[in-house]
């Protein structure tokens, strides 16, 4: 089916003094209805950038963004219902001042002038499980937990009836023993609303579990993508293998250790990045090659792709 949304060879350059910072280049993402894809990565490699080209709260440097197959100019107003964005800190983007009820009725009356507000916040609430809604409704936010607020967050993101959902690491920040049950109900929504989502994560386990498909970006570039299992289980790139062996996960299969995780040092910065390929100066197996070009997109069967030099020469 067409994407609800995709990027096509985006990129955005933020100037800095006199640099450029190269906080994504030529990213390429699709999608779908109903479909769940990982975006992971660590901090600095590009993700909430570009979550937000995706949101269209800055406009990309260059390449292309589609909302239903046409490509977005400015910021129309399909985009502020069609496409909803989650950020990791549940308190920071709810309003203080006001209770739950608030918060949730004003996006409601934007979006549906005419609706009957008191019942709409209440479904609103039941589709989040805070109930008995009553419970929960006239709140203020410093009154919930940090779950308890990230569901308030979910509801009013769901009151615009969105196709896509964007969520910045929307779990980070919560208590690890509720974490399941938030992925539980993003799970839950794709499903009955058909949600097209994008999960943004640092954590290869969460997306493990949550997604359909993984896309990883590294240093500003995506540098693998395909169905979740297919790249758990055999990863293209060595950066990958990498995420997935430092990931804490007993079912990882028995690849040989690549890496001593100790001696892998930072990320690059995105000022001056490495020429070539930018894991080139953390990986153990850079060639030539990889210090002065950087590797092309290799298309493998099975809706894989990598950029590795490693897989030109397969
Ligand atoms: Fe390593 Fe070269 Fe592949 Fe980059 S292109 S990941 S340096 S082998």
């Amino acid at each position: 089916s067409q994407p609800v949304l995709e990027a096509r060879g985006v990129s955005k350059l933020f100037p800095a003094g006199r640099s450029t910072v190269r906080a994504v280049e030529d990213a390429t993402l699709a999608l779908q209805p109903g479909r769940i894809v990982a975006l992971v990565g660590e901090s600095g490699s590009g993700k909430t950038t570009l979550a937000r080209l995706l949101a269209r709260f800055y406009p990309p440097t260059s390449g292309e963004i589609r909302l239903h197959g046409e490509v977005v100019k400015g910021k129309p107003r399909a985009y502020y219902s069609d496409v909803q964005l989650i950020f990791q800190d549940p308190f920071g983007s709810l309003n203080p001042l006001h209770r739950v009820r608030y918060n949730l009725e004003r996006a409601v009356k934007l979006h549906h002038p005419k609706a009957d507000v008191d019942q709409r916040v209440a479904e609103l609430l039941e589709r989040v499980s805070l109930t008995p809604v009553e419970q929960f409704i006239d709140k203020f936010p410093h009154e919930l937990s940090g779950g308890q607020r990230q569901r308030v967050v979910i509801a009013r993101a769901l009151a615009v009836e969105p196709k896509v959902l964007l969520g910045d690491e929307p779990i980070s920040m919560l208590d690890v023993s509720i974490r399941l049950e938030m992925l539980n109900l993003l799970d839950r929504l794709r499903t009955e609303d058909g949600l097209a989502l994008l999960y943004i994560t640092h954590d290869i386990a969460s997306a493990r579990y949550l997604c359909d498909d993984i896309v990883v970006m590294y240093a500003g570039r995506m540098i693998e993508g395909g169905p979740k299992e297919d790249v758990i289980a055999d990863p293209l790139h060595p950066y990958t293998q990498l995420l997935i062996d430092s990931s804490p996960d007993p079912e990882r299969s028995d690849r040989p250790d690549l890496f001593d995780a100790e001696d892998l040092g930072e990320p690059p910065s995105l000022i001056d990045p490495p020429a070539g390929c930018r894991f080139h100066p953390r990986c153990p197996l850079a060639m030539d090659v990889c210090r002065t070009e950087a590797p092309p997109r290799t298309e493998l069967p099975g809706g894989r792709w990598t950029h590795c030099w490693l897989q030109e020469k397969r």
